[in-house]
């Protein structure tokens, strides 16, 4: 393992040495990005330095300085390079991306927990003084003093070095901006700074310091792969992120919720030969319902087939196999389930890289998010709960609304009917989640199967129950067609060796309101909900497999 941890924990060692090299070389990928500002970020770290020695930092304050100011335009690594490297005026639609660059960081910088000033440095360099600048239009002290003396640096640097739309500017021409805009765009603390700066660099020479870049790549892939290495978690961020950026029109909320609202998982296992876990983070453990990787070893036996739910199996495996074939193990987002330690259904997304390593071979870099959330509400839209194929929960709280104010307005009654699984604890328990599941959509066919009218609509209200709604329906005619579901369920004769009779067998019980009683509630649907769980505990009392009825 320690190839993996190793690195990686140096990046997160703020004193080491290998973490100042990884940020150096971090803002090599961002300035070669952009043709005409090699060195760029060096160049504003040694100004920003310069400036903030001379106004009284003292030593760590100053290396921070350094260190954050590498990373102030990391966001750009998100903004396509045909806008960043354009000649020609940027519509506004591009400066508005080109402007995101500034929240693209601080959201990338913000997984960086120890140091927060990254981020901050990154959100607000291109703040004003006088309040109009960006993202937030902070104004004055407002502004973090450390973006006040970076954003100095980093316009001094924009003016002296070539850039895509015009050469350098004169010097005279500099000293005349920084000024004129002290106050304005700058701080005049430390635009004052600035300008003895430039009165002392009477051959223009500052600028020409350190013109060479720390490392000059090639290309960026072989950058990627170097990180890869060295911190996984942070480059593997990166490249989705410039990926997703590219393939889209909406690519910055992408981004944003990448790096912010939906925590990474990682992990690495052993790609070739027997499958071995080699790392996973809390956050995988967390995603998994495991407290730790022991517990996560009992559930996964370490293995992905392990981690797959064993229905998305075949797919997931398809598609990797796929990808691998044309895309040089590079795998795409797949999007899967998995069962937690609790018996819960997550679902999660997932992409991985395949890099060679000394100690391990080749191993698979995986980052995984729980997407659960997004599927609920997919699912929410199509209004069909995707187990067992008959209408969702929020169908149902939708249309026993709709059918209480048909009765109330026109008169009638309304029956519901509420439908439980005997013992499903216990079929888990004894045949496993998969079976069990596979029973619970059976049995929704089965009883889908037995309705006969189109009004009468069947609901998966949660876990093992079902609902009915029965407009128009009298007590003992819903009483009679709980009772044919109950038979046509037991028709199924799914083995159970803990149920009433020796196979799978439902309860049901059944609630009516009429117009009237409908009326005099204040909330008549919970009323109706409440009627029928009665009856269902009726039932189930009279030692299960038959239906109760209960009315007001
Ligand atoms: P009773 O006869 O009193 O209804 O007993 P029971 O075990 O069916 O009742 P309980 O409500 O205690 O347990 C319901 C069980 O249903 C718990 C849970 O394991 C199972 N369950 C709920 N949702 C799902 C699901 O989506 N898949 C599977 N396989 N099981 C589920
Ligand atoms: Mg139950
Ligand atoms: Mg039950």
């Amino acid at each position: 393992m320690s190839q993996i941890t190793s690195a990686y924990n140096y990046v997160y060692n703020s004193n080491s040495c290998l973490s100042l090299q990884i940020i150096q070389i971090l803002a090599d990928i961002i300035d070669a990005k952009d043709r005409y500002s090699k060195g760029h970020s060096t160049r504003v770290a040694e100004y920003a330095h310069e400036i903030a020695k001379r106004y009284g930092y003292t030593d760590e304050k100053l290396s921070k300085i350094y260190t954050t100011s590498l990373l102030h335009d990391l966001g750009k690594i998100g903004i396509p390079d045909s806008i960043i490297n354009k000649k020609n005026k940027l519509s506004s639609e591009e400066f508005k991306l080109v402007k995101s660059h500034t929240i693209i960081g601080s959201h990338i910088l913000g997984k960086i927990k120890v140091v927060s000033d990254f981020a901050t440095v990154a959100r607000y360099h291109h703040e004003r003084f006088d309040g109009t600048g960006y993202p937030d239009g902070l104004k004055g002290t407002n502004i973090p003093e450390i973006a006040r003396i970076i954003s100095v640096a980093d316009a001094y640097d924009a003016m002296t070095s070539n850039r895509s739309y015009r050469d350098a500017l004169p010097q005279k021409y500099v000293r005349f901006e920084i000024a004129n805009g002290k106050g304005k765009q700058f701080d005049p603390v430390f635009a004052e700074i600035m300008l003895q700066m430039i009165d002392e660099d009477k051959t223009f020479r500052m600028r020409e310091m350190l013109e060479k870049p720390f490392a000059d790549f090639e290309s960026m892939d072989f950058s990627m792969s170097f990180l890869m290495s060295a911190c996984p978690e942070l480059a593997l961020s990166l490249k989705v992120s410039e990926r997703e950026v590219e393939g889209s029109n909406i690519p910055f909320s992408v981004l944003v919720d990448f790096g912010k609202c939906m925590p990474s998982g990682f992990f690495v296992y052993k790609a070739r030969g027997k499958e071995e876990l080699l790392y996973a983070n809390d956050i995988v453990f967390k995603i998994f319902g495991c407290q730790n990787i022991d517990e996560f070893k009992g559930l996964t036996g370490y293995t992905f087939p392990g981690m797959v739910y064993e229905q998305d199996l075949e797919r997931i495996e398809l598609s990797i196999i796929e990808q691998i074939e044309s895309n040089e193990y590079n795998l795409d987002y797949v999007e899967y389930r998995i069962r937690r330690k609790d018996g819960k259904i997550r679902w999660i997304d997932d992409c991985g890289r395949l890099v060679n390593t000394v100690e391990h071979g080749s191993v698979f870099y995986v980052l995984i998010h729980d997407t659960t959330e997004q599927h609920i509400s997919r699912e929410t839209l199509t209004n069909v709960d995707h187990l067992t194929n008959v209408f969702n929960r929020k169908h149902f709280d939708v249309n026993i609304h709709k059918d209480i104010a048909d009765i109330v307005n026109h008169g009638g009654r309304l029956c519901m009917v509420m439908i439980d699984i005997d013992k499903f604890k216990d079929f888990n328990d004894l045949y496993g989640h998969l079976v069990g599941d596979k029973c619970l959509a059976q049995v929704a066919q089965a009883m889908q199967n037995a309705l006969r009218r189109k009004s009468d609509m069947l609901f998966r209200y949660g876990g093992e129950e079902f609902a009915l709604l029965l407009p128009g329906t009298l007590l003992e005619d819903a009483a009679k067609l709980a009772e044919r579901l109950r038979l046509a369920v037991r028709k199924l004769e799914i083995p159970h060796e803990h149920g009433p009779c020796g196979i799978v067998t439902v309860s049901a019980g059944v609630g009516m309101l009429t117009s009237e009683d409908a009326s005099s509630f204040e909330n008549p649907h919970v009323e109706l909900i409440k009627l029928a769980d009665q009856a269902l505990y009726k039932a189930k009392d009279l030692g299960r497999d038959t239906v109760q009825t209960q009315s007001v």
